[in-house]
């Protein structure tokens, strides 16, 4: 009996939504064929969505509009669709670096422009809502993929003041719609976890605060409803990953200004997903629910939803590191002490924009039992040694070209001094290569197990290396 009377408890607020459900379903399974195949990868700039956009004007479904420029000249567009008395409103990539959104809206202009067995949906939002698409607020910063656009300003602490052209655009725009519906699409740390679950918190949302009070109105209760459509139905893709951003009122923020004009704003934040590193899992997850919303917006079936189950979403934690080794056992000074080791994995720019590469760093050191990795590894038994420093440092190209990597490692040497014109900025670290090399200064480098250090380290097991830890990875030796 209290197991039936549970089934009916999870299943109440599915019923509501069951044309939704197999809607996500049906797009799960034939999403490929919407898939932009000319975005693959985070760092997109303005050059890689200009053609695309010019490309819509040709659609008769799309109408484009330029809406002005960004500092450095770059031009704006709003793409509308759709004839409907329902107006939603979309904007993405107001930070620089967040783009996993705006591929998605490139997939979702496809899905628009396609002729198939989902016509029948397709046209039903077409005919009850206008959508209207503002792709890559900010691509200035997304040209050299940093958050802030180019006068540094964080777009969103700038939504009272208005002083970037960028913000200044995006407000105009939203008072000229009006919109019913605001969708805020941003990136968040991929390192954020739902609750104290320790899953990555792949999905966040957002009904932001319109007060200090953090009150409720009827617009931001239908943002609520929303949302908790949404997550009811991503959640069977990425069951446990789906968290709520902190709510906390920030009044030069977009989202929170826009709901208090009285748009029903929905934040969108895309966070992490396992052996996702380019989001592109991520990306299809966006495509879903953005879809799943308009339909529901559409048949109005999201007001059926209980206000329950936004308010039962977990909130986004922090108790993740890209890497965790547990108990490894450190000696110092004749005494083994069992340590957890916490890493966390940066990306570095190089010299081209689009090419980068990733340096680890010690986060934290000692008893981390609170926390978790997104990679974890029990190293009780293993022990921490020195890997060996390379006895002559490397000073021409020929001296390089000799040396064989795989002996190195064979000769448990770790850390090989080279003069720094030599290093390839482009080279892929070490962890990288086959061979777990990391590039010093001098002959006299000496490691140090050190919070902000660079991880590089071999494990021992009975006096035999097993495994080498380099950056954020763990390479398990040959014998
Ligand atoms: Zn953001």
């Amino acid at each position: 009996m209290k197991f039936l009377y549970f089934l009916l408890l999870t299943l109440l607020p599915v019923i509501g939504m069951s044309q939704e459900i197999s809607f996500a379903n049906n797009l799960y399974n034939v999403y490929e064929g919407y898939r932009e195949p000319a975005l693959n990868c985070r760092r997109i700039n303005h050059g890689n969505i200009l053609p695309l956009i010019k490309k819509l004007r040709h659609n008769s479904k799309f109408v484009v509009h330029k809406l002005g420029e960004s500092v450095e000249k770059r031009e704006l567009f709003l793409i509308k669709l759709g004839t409907g008395k329902t107006k939603i409103f979309l904007w993405s990539q107001m930070h620089g670096d967040e783009a996993t959104a705006t591929m998605a809206l490139f997939d979702l202009f496809n899905f628009f422009s396609a002729n198939d067995f989902l016509n029948e949906i397709r046209e039903k939002i077409l005919r009850e809502t206008t959508l209207y698409f503002l792709p890559m607020v900010n691509p200035d910063g997304a040209e050299v993929f940093q958050r802030r656009n180019i006068l540094e300003i964080d777009l969103n602490r700038d939504a009272n003041r208005l002083v970037s052209p960028e913000a200044d655009i995006l407000m105009n725009t939203f008072d000229s719609l009006n919109a019913d519906f605001g969708f805020n699409l941003h990136d968040q740390n991929t390192r954020y976890s739902v609750g104290r679950n320790y899953k990555q918190a792949t999905i966040s949302f957002l009904a932001p605060a319109f007060n200090n009070k953090k009150e409720m109105n009827e617009k931001r209760e239908r943002a609520v409803k929303l949302i908790g459509m949404m997550a009811g139905v991503l959640q069977q893709f990425i069951p446990g990953h789906i968290a709520k951003y902190s709510d906390d009122y920030e009044p030069r923020a977009f989202g929170d200004t826009f709901q208090k004009k009285g748009t029903s704003t929905i934040l969108i934040e895309s966070g992490g997903w396992k052996d996702d590193d380019e989001k592109q899992f991520i990306r299809k997850i966006n495509f879903i629910g953005m879809l799943t919303a308009f339909l529901s917006i559409a048949g109005k079936t999201y007001l059926e939803i209980p206000v329950d189950n936004y308010e039962s979403i977990p909130m986004n934690d922090n108790h993740l590191f890209d890497l965790l080794l547990k108990n490894i056992t450190v000696e110092k000074k004749g005494v083994n002490f069992p340590l957890d080791i916490a890493i966390n994995i940066n990306e570095q720019k190089l010299d081209s924009e689009k090419k980068f590469k990733t340096l680890g760093t010690i986060e934290d050191i000692g008893d981390l039992s609170g926390f978790h990795g997104i990679e974890e590894m029990d190293c009780t038994g293993l022990t921490l040694m020195d890997g060996k420093v390379y006895p002559k440092k490397i000073e021409t190209n020929n001296e390089l070209a000799a040396i064989d990597f795989q002996k190195l490692t064979e000769e448990m040497i770790l850390f090989l001094p080279i003069e720094k014109e030599l290093i390839n900025p482009n080279r892929q670290t070490g962890s990288q290569r086959k061979a777990p090399i990391c590039y010093v200064e001098t002959t006299d480098f000496h490691f140090h197990l050190k919070i902000g250090e660079r991880p590089a380290f071999y494990l021992f097991k009975n006096d035999i290396p097993k495994y080498v830890v380099l950056d954020g990875s763990v390479i398990r030796l040959k014998r």
